[in-house]
């Protein structure tokens, strides 16, 4: 294992405070009679103290150093003179803003964005049970952008790992990792008839409950996820097929003891498939874990036809559908002279104005043999082929004429396009939209583009320097899939920025899960107090809009507004 991949896990697995008051430190009390000199003394003689609270009987008020410095220093026209006589009660009288220790942290967030900006300090006075205490606001931010990076990798009702986290610790195989890995594919037999028969809260606690059993069967460096529904896969590393096998036959024995819910025992059982890595020797290894978890899944099948409660293993070679990747490839090679590539068009919806006149440009490429194939399965492909940069310029060029004819069609709309970090790390990108621009007649503002927060940006102050070039052309920069990459509130202060999407990830249980809704609210005020505009991705239910209208977000895709379709299916401006 990397370690990254370590240092990822243990980061996550720390205990996590979800009170302000269990953020806080101690406060550094004064009484309020106490003389400024001496205050401004202390200050002076400790340099890391940023602020003290000041006291009288109960009542308590935050003085911070900036506010002392920037009243003596004379800024304000009266200076050392005037105020060296000055108490500390009096340096604090139109301070009261403190927060309750019981505050959720995405509340405490939203309450200080709401301060003018002249009172925001870089500390918070926090009154809890035990008397004040003081929490810095950056460490604030820093705990919420984990929160998010934390929902983002695991499932929400059983705590496992979800899929993301599961391809995350996949991408990090090399060849000799690969040896020794296995991937256990678990479906529950039966649980469908738990659902219907008994309701989805006890669907839900055999869920959690079979989730508890399949951790004890683990070891701490193995990733054990649930991909939705009823399907779980473990991913075990530095195995052997017998070692994997013993595993799967132990899933199964524990799945067989009954549930308790609800007064009830629920009786079901666990079908298990097995793939090692020698099953998947001759695919691309960059799709290492998706090839074993669609043989697992296979072999998950041939379990359940075979009578359920058992394990079991694709057999022989002719049986695994492995060769797809390698397929894609070859076929690829030849789909730039045969034109299957196209743009379609997915709109934006404003909601303040409620009308569509942005869309995302998304590249589509129907093959002859192998039908429609998405840019998750070929994009990776051209990353490493290098084509990324020829398929690149096509789209940055298609898009410009595009936004050409709906500009000679009086409709203006803008387009964004999809742009990889590698693009970036070439330095192809603005030259290449400098000159699609200019050769379509199309002005800079109508161009948006869309990067991708994550592990990839690896060359930021370059990719820094790219963006602002763009920027000062005169195009707009959003950060796509917002909350499922790394250090996502530093991306939002250090990129040039004019817009954040949330992925689609959050905006998915923001009408259920009232943790993830105060996520999204929170992202919303961060980037609006930061001058940036929030496009909610995946909005599927008038439910979701609704939400997201309420919390302030500036425009939404999804499926619920328009698919992404070819440029003469697009909705009309103003009635999408
Ligand atoms: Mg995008």
């Amino acid at each position: 294992m990397s370690k990254v991949t370590q240092t990822v896990n243990r980061e996550l697995r720390a205990d996590r405070p979800v009170s302000l008051g269990e953020l806080a430190s101690p406060a550094r009390l004064v009484p309020a009679d106490t003389p400024l000199a001496d205050i401004d003394r202390t200050f002076r003689a400790e340099r890391a103290l940023r602020s003290l609270v000041v006291h009288d009987g109960d009542r308590y008020a935050l003085l911070s150093r900036e506010h002392v410095e920037y009243t003596l220093t004379g800024r304000l026209g009266y200076g050392r003179g005037l105020h060296v006589r000055s108490t500390a009660a009096q340096m604090v009288s139109g301070n009261s803003f403190s927060l309750p220790g019981h505050l959720e942290l995405g509340h405490a967030a939203q309450r200080i964005l709401t301060l003018p900006e002249e009172s925001r300090y870089r500390d918070v006075l926090v009154l809890t049970d035990s008397g004040p205490g003081v929490v810095s606001v950056s460490q604030l931010f820093e705990r919420l952008s984990a929160d998010f990076r934390y929902a983002a990798l695991h499932d929400s009702l059983t705590g496992l790992a979800n899929r993301r986290q599961l391809e995350e610790r996949g991408a990090t195989f090399t060849t000799d990792d690969l040896a020794g890995v296995a991937v256990l594919f678990i479906d529950l037999d039966g649980f469908k008839a738990v659902n219907d028969t008994f309701g989805h809260r006890a669907g839900d606690e055999v869920l959690v409950g079979f989730a508890d059993r399949l951790r004890g069967l683990m070891r701490p460096t193995d990733v054990l996820a649930r991909l939705g529904g009823d399907e779980f896969a473990a991913l075990l590393v530095n195995v052997t097929e017998a070692q994997a096998l013993d595993v799967a036959n132990r899933v199964v024995h524990h799945a067989a003891a009954p549930f308790a819910s609800d007064g009830h025992l629920l009786h079901l059982s666990a079908s298990v498939g097995v793939s090692m890595a020698v099953d998947v020797v001759d695919e691309l290894e960059l799709s290492q874990l998706d090839a074993l978890l669609r043989h697992a899944d296979g072999a998950m099948i041939k379990a359940k036809k075979a009578g359920k409660r058992q394990v079991a293993r694709l057999d022989g070679k002719g049986a695994a559908p492995i060769t797809r990747n390698a397929l894609i490839r070859r076929r690829l090679t030849a789909a730039f002279e045969s034109e299957t590539f196209a743009l379609n068009y997915q709109p934006q919806l404003d909601l303040v104005t409620g009308e569509c006149t942005a869309v995302e440009a998304l590249l589509r490429w129907h093959d002859r043999v192998l039908g429609e194939v998405s840019p998750a399965e070929f994009i990776p492909i051209f990353e490493l082929s290098g084509d990324i940069h020829r398929i690149g310029e096509w789209v940055i060029d298609q898009a410009c004429a595009q936004a050409r004819r709906w500009l000679d069609a009086g409709e203006p709309r803008s387009v964004a396009i999809n742009v990889s970090p590698l693009q970036l790390a070439a330095r192809t990108v603005v030259p290449q939209v400098l000159a699609a621009l200019a050769a379509h007649r199309v002005p800079a503002s109508l161009l948006q583009v869309e990067i991708t927060e994550g592990s990839e940006i690896t060359d930021l102050p370059r990719a820094i320097g790219q963006l602002q070039a763009l920027r000062d052309a005169g195009l707009s920069i959003a950060l796509d899939d917002y909350g499922t990459g790394y250090s996502s509130l530093a991306m939002l202060r250090d990129l040039p920025l004019t817009t954040v999407k949330i992925d689609k990830t959050f905006i998915d249980t923001i009408e259920d899960s009232p943790q993830d809704a105060l996520l999204v609210g929170g992202v919303i005020d961060t980037a609006h107090a930061l001058g940036l505009r929030v496009t909610a991705e995946g909005v599927e239910r008038a439910g979701q809009l609704h939400l997201l209208r309420a919390m302030g977000c500036d425009t939404a895709q999804g499926y619920l507004i328009s698919r992404p379709v070819p440029a003469h299916q697009l909705p009309a401006v103003q009635l999408c």
